[in-house]
């Protein structure tokens, strides 16, 4: 060994692939143990990120049976800020904190300090996308060079959603190839399958973009009025109200009209006119929202106005409308970032506070 204690290894492995696999292999010869973090595992499934946490851990489970038993390779989730690095960096150190702590003192047994190990972030620079490897100076650095070029997951999930999804041996290891072919038979799949398909024929049919939308982050004593979708992309999910801008109105217009047509909102009086609306809306927190991976239907800008209804014992009534199965108020203690479309748990964190 030479003296490095622990590595760090980041990635989303959707799916794990030989690449992945020939990286964790040649640092697991340079290091003495190697924390593999799994990034996105809060997300919702969908064509990009179509595995959880817990089936991307069987992969490298499957892959480095012997390593994880050992303690050797250590594998634990970490959930996207997609608005604030400086959030995401944090959960990162925390995470890594707590486990060299945990594991560099067996468990307990002795009491060294996070000063007292070497620690290195371990990566193959592929492309723009791994930037994230210099947010942690830190650390040492670990390069591994690849002998897999720039292949990525995003050919192996291009090539699984096709309608046979029979992938090549040498690009995954048997377990994950096992594993991808199982999951080609369920019904999870199924879904996935269908959402591909659609975002596959979605640029010509509403071209690529850059689409404007607007979406309103409306809360109320301690809950936000969500709708559930009730097609295809994110069919099941929650949402903020929103949608796309017409081309003779204003964003801010939008938005407070996709709130009425989608949750048909309510006091005593009756459907609560737009001027009223709008006097809910907080001006100094209106934020647009462009991450360029946002949506996978396109490059798709948000702007999200924030309406802070008045504090009351009875919410404002909602009824489902439109394309939304749902509109309904959700305590914000209830949510869970997998149960929302898109980045819109993102923006609920930052709009809100949480
Ligand atoms: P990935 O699975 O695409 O890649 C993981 C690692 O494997 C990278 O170092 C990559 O360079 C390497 N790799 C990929 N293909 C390879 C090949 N053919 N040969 C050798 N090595 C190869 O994962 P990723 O997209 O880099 O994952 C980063 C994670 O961090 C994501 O989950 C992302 O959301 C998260 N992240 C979040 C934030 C935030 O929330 N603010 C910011 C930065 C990153």
């Amino acid at each position: 060994m030479n003296g490095i204690d622990f590595g760090v290894f980041i990635g989303r492995f959707q799916p794990l692939h030989v690449g992945h696999e020939h990286v964790i292999a040649r640092a697991l010869e340079r290091v003495d143990r190697l924390i593999v973090l799994v990034g996105s595992a809060n997300v919702a499934r969908d064509p990009r990120n179509p595995f959880s946490f817990a089936e991307r851990e069987a992969m490298l489970r499957s892959a480095f049976r012997y390593e994880m038993a050992e303690g050797r390779l250590i594998v634990a989730p970490l959930d996207d800020h997609l608005y604030s690095d400086t959030a995401w960096v944090a959960e990162v150190q925390r995470k890594v904190r707590a486990i060299v702590l945990d594991h560099g003192n067996h468990h307990g047994f002795q009491n060294r300090g996070l000063t007292d190990f070497r620690v290195a972030l371990t990566g193959y620079g592929k492309d723009a996308s791994s930037y994230y490897l210099k947010l942690f100076p830190e650390w040492e650095n670990l390069q591994i060079d690849s002998q897999y070029g720039t292949f990525s997951s995003t050919d192996v999930r291009r090539r699984y959603f096709q309608r046979i999804p029979e992938i090549a041996a040498t690009i995954l290891s048997n377990g994950v190839a096992e594993f991808l072919r199982g999951f080609a038979l369920g019904e999870i799949f199924r879904g996935l399958l269908e959402e591909a398909e659609y975002l596959e024929a979605y640029p010509a049919q509403w071209g690529v973009g850059p689409f404007i939308t607007a979406d309103a982050v409306v809360v109320q004593s301690g809950h936000i009025l969500l709708v559930e979708r009730g097609q295809v992309p994110g069919k099941g999910l929650l949402a903020l109200p929103g949608g796309f801008v017409n081309p003779a109105e204003r964003i801010r217009d939008a938005a407070i009209r996709e709130l009425r047509e989608e949750t048909a909102i309510s006091d005593g009086k009756g459907q609560i006119p737009p001027a009223m609306l709008a006097s809910f809306i907080e001006d100094s927190r209106t934020r647009v929202f462009d991450a360029p991976t946002r949506s996978l239907r396109g490059r798709i800008v948000t702007h999200a106005f924030l309406f802070r209804l008045p504090e009351r014992r009875k919410l404002f009534a909602v009824k489902g409308g439109d394309d939304a199965a749902h509109a309904r108020w959700y305590r914000f203690g209830d949510l869970s970032p997998d149960m929302l479309f898109e980045d819109h748990w993102s923006i609920i964190e930052e709009m809100a506070d949480l």
